[in-house]
């Protein structure tokens, strides 16, 4: 276990906003587009035409997770916050009939179907989601070049987003151990430890941090809102209907009949899949810590919420601390589905969730957080990613249903046992980063091996 004190991400990047299905195939490469052509823009590079090859992960499954769209709405300027009331596909469409991008008074050729190239062949590339953005002048010379990587959860290596840490390697970030040593010497909660390491160590006051937290939870539960309303077949090969509407209205009518459970956990499941499938239409979702991952902290945080009478600092509260969770894996290990496979994404959600929960039912600092999110990670370790057809759907949608549930068995198993456990928190993340590197490419979000394989299981 490390002690050493290396910074944790801020919770401003783990929850963040996020259009669907993938954080680190969607959204990544919208972020790195829309800065590779600011930065071709600041070179007063137009003219040129640009070209994006996609390697590794984003090259077998960036076709089912709408790279290509999300590269053309990036490049055309687009964020998250910018898509509100369009939609990735429809931005793309315009670009494609523009047949250029204009950026600051500039323009650059750039035509999807030629410009950007999903490049599968096996190499050895320094992350498995590698990106490189070339700007080539009319001679077809490059101008310009970055390579980025797109770390998990939206996150960005590389260009300006700094220096990409080897897959598999120990981090040295600062663990769970010391960042709960440090709340007993400073004699405060986990909340108030975030309150204070977002100010010291990222600027953020702690009315930026009230207003972020605010906007995510907002966020969060439009998403469950629209997925619990919507009807229809979500986008892509496998024509899956959505659910989460008819599962609603039948456990409202049938709720006695259903349940050798408590009636709490199908709610959990169906609020996950809410949320879930807004995020495989390509709507507008919190990363927690990933897109794929999106639903399994809203859903424990509104069952809980409708069962307590909570106060919306309780709600903050537990998103910080969720936040935290998240950045301690990140840090020291990944949330990367094409670095470490599932465990990476509903693995970290659930522990998340589940540290989150207990929170709220009253859990102490020293033991029951730390072994609530330890209970609901040690049961993902070696979760493959293997999404059908290269889709956000099958296994994701019903795998944020489970991951709700566990987190809430877990939360209560640490309250009502107290805390303590054989195993630590920090142990268990080592061994999922272990996990992870020695875990096979194909169950690393290539869509090659699993249930990605499985002969019937897209038809
Ligand atoms: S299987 Fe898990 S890691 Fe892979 S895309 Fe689905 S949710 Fe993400």
């Amino acid at each position: 276990m490390t002690t050493s004190r290396a910074a944790l991400p801020s919770i401003f990047e783990i929850l963040k906003p996020a259009v669907g299905p993938s954080s680190s195939h969607t959204l990544g490469p919208m972020t790195a587009a829309r800065e590779f052509v600011r930065l071709a823009a600041a070179k007063g590079l137009g003219g040129c035409r640009i070209r994006v090859e996609l390697y590794g992960s984003l090259a077998l499954t960036g076709r089912g997770h709408l790279t290509d769209a999300a590269i053309a709405a990036g490049l055309a300027g687009y964020g998250p916050r910018e898509l509100a009331g369009t939609s990735l596909q429809e931005v793309a469409r315009q670009v494609r009939d523009a047949g250029h991008i204009r950026v600051d008074g500039q323009e650059f050729a750039f035509d999807a179907d030629r410009d950007i190239a999903f490049d599968a062949t096996p190499r050895d590339l320094p992350h498995p989601n590698t990106m490189r953005c070339a700007a080539l002048n009319p001679a077809g010379d490059e101008a310009l070049s970055e390579t980025y990587y797109s770390i998990g959860g939206g996150r960005l290596a590389g260009g300006s987003f700094g220096r990409l840490d080897r897959c598999g390697t120990k981090r040295g970030s600062l663990s769970a151990t010391t960042v709960l040593s440090e709340c007993r010497r400073l004699g405060i909660d986990l909340v108030k430890y975030v309150y204070r390491t977002e100010e010291t160590q990222h600027g953020h006051s702690r009315a930026a941090v009230d207003a972020h937290v605010d906007e995510m939870w907002t966020l969060m539960t439009n998403a469950m809102e629209r997925g619990l309303a919507a009807e229809g077949t979500l986008p892509g090969s496998l024509q899956l209907e959505r659910r989460a509407r008819s599962l609603y209205a039948h456990l409202q009518k049938d709720l006695p009949h259903f349940h050798v459970l408590a009636p709490e956990a199908s709610l959990a499941s169906i609020y996950a899949i809410a949320v879930a499938e807004e995020n495989a239409a390509g709507g507008a979702v919190v990363t927690a810590p990933t897109c794929g991952s999106c639903g399994v902290l809203p859903a424990c945080l509104r069952v809980v919420e409708e069962k307590m009478d909570l106060h919306p600092d309780e709600i903050r509260g537990a998103l910080l601390v969720a936040g935290l969770i998240g950045a301690v894996i990140a840090a020291n290990a990944s949330i990367s589905g094409a670095e470490v496979g599932c465990q990476g994404e509903i693995g970290a959600a659930s522990a998340m969730a589940a540290g989150a929960v207990c929170c709220l039912l009253g859990g102490t600092v020293q033991d029951q957080v730390d072994r609530a999110a330890e209970s609901a990670l040690e049961h993902y370790l070696g979760l493959t990613c293997d999404p059908v057809d290269g889709l956000v759907q099958i296994p994701c949608i019903e795998r944020n249903a489970a991951g709700a549930v566990s987190a809430l068995n877990a939360a209560s198993l640490a309250m009502i046992s107290g805390g303590g456990d054989r195993v630590s928190f920090d142990a268990v993340v080592d061994a999922m980063r272990r996990t992870g590197r020695d875990l096979d490419a194909r169950y690393k979000e290539t869509a090659l091996g699993g249930l990605a394989a499985t002969p019937d299981v897209g038809e």
